[in-house]
């Protein structure tokens, strides 16, 4: 099997409770199968405090919030009491994994980290000016496909590497690259680019309908629905939005910067769904909205603080991985263009 991920993977280490957020509250965690028959066996005081903590339903199991909205096992300290009472290879697989996810399709395994962890945001936006991908090979075989989908996949990684390529050029600005990135995704689809752009509903989108169909999602966090109830406001004032090209020649080296390098990280994770969705208008429609709505986020931090850093970058995009990325059904919905 080909494994693929960016370099960045290999720098990550968890910071646990010196974590400015974590990744154990706000979210109920799944548990495996596996680990939930071993958490049910172990004794004593500890066996019973986790027997009465998890939980079974129709879809599996998982440990419910507190009322604070935090893992049962997540203590004052922020670190986790399965840990230090059983030890690190006694997390389930949602644990461990955290943030990492993997995607296998045939012979062709990618795996990166999420965005909503702020240490991986931190080493991504501060430590990593190029993304680098690691291609290696195991031993391992992955499920038989047909030849068209080996030769979809292939189409798909090869468009996929040459839109990452364009976003880490230097010297354009952040639209232009956008635009590209189409015109690539359009000529790939045998199209002619200006005209696949008119049929391209969600380009047309304005910033209120955008926040509406956020707003529209499933949300985990309060903090979120606040966030989106100031950006609507904002995005219905007309003085306010009258502020947006101030705000983008400001701070122009940066969104060049951080706009075209989160792109990078949402056309590596999402364009390989070509393979399931069946349409990479999909893909392109998601990265289009996600890059859009995360703009006006910073754009909003601006224009209530006045200012804006590389630490706004990593929350802004923490956030919106968090609520977005973390939910299939949130995905799903953002994808859809019409
Ligand atoms: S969010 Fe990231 S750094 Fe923080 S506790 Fe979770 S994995 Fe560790």
């Amino acid at each position: 099997m080909i494994l693929e991920y960016p370099e960045y993977y290999e720098s990550f280490r968890c910071i646990g409770g010196d974590c400015p957020d974590t990744c154990c509250a706000g979210w109920e965690v799944d548990v495996d199968r596996e680990s939930s028959q071993y958490y049910k066996s172990v004794d004593g005081e500890f066996g019973k405090r986790l027997k009465e903590h998890i939980c079974e339903d129709g879809e599996g199991c998982y440990f419910p919030l507190t009322k604070d909205k935090r893992c049962p096992f997540l203590n004052k300290e922020n670190l986790c009491d399965i840990y230090t009472n059983l030890g690190e290879e006694s997390l389930c697989q949602t644990c461990t994994e955290y943030p990492r996810y993997f995607m296998d399709i045939g012979n062709y395994e990618q795996t990166d980290m999420s965005l909503s962890c702020m240490e991986l945001g931190r080493i991504f936006y501060t430590e990593t000016p190029v993304i680098e991908y690691v291609r290696s090979e195991n031993p391992v075989e992955g499920e038989p496909l047909t030849e068209d989908d080996r030769d979809t996949l292939v189409e798909i990684l090869s468009l996929r590497n040459k839109c990452i390529s364009l976003l880490q050029d230097t010297g354009h600005s952040f639209n232009d690259k956008l635009l590209e990135v189409r015109a690539l995704v359009s000529y790939a689809e045998g199209e002619d680019p200006g005209e696949k752009d008119k049929s391209r509903g969600f380009l047309t989108e304005s910033y209120k309908e955008l926040i509406l169909l956020y707003e529209s999602l499933d949300s985990i966090n309060e903090e979120w629905s606040e966030k989106l109830s100031y950006y609507k406001e904002l995005s219905d004032n007309p003085s306010k939005l009258d502020m947006i090209p101030e705000f983008t020649s400001l701070y122009s080296e940066k969104l060049d910067e951080w706009i075209p390098k989160t792109g990078v990280y949402f056309i590596f994770r999402y364009f390989i769904d070509t393979m399931t969705d069946g349409d990479i208008e999909n893909e392109l429609c998601f990265v289009h909205r996600s890059l859009r709505l995360i703009f006006f986020m910073l754009f909003a931090e601006w224009v209530s603080k006045g200012n804006i850093d590389v630490s706004d970058m990593i929350y802004v995009a923490h956030l919106y991985s968090k609520e977005v990325e973390h939910d299939d059904g949130n995905v799903d919905r953002i994808k859809k263009s019409v």
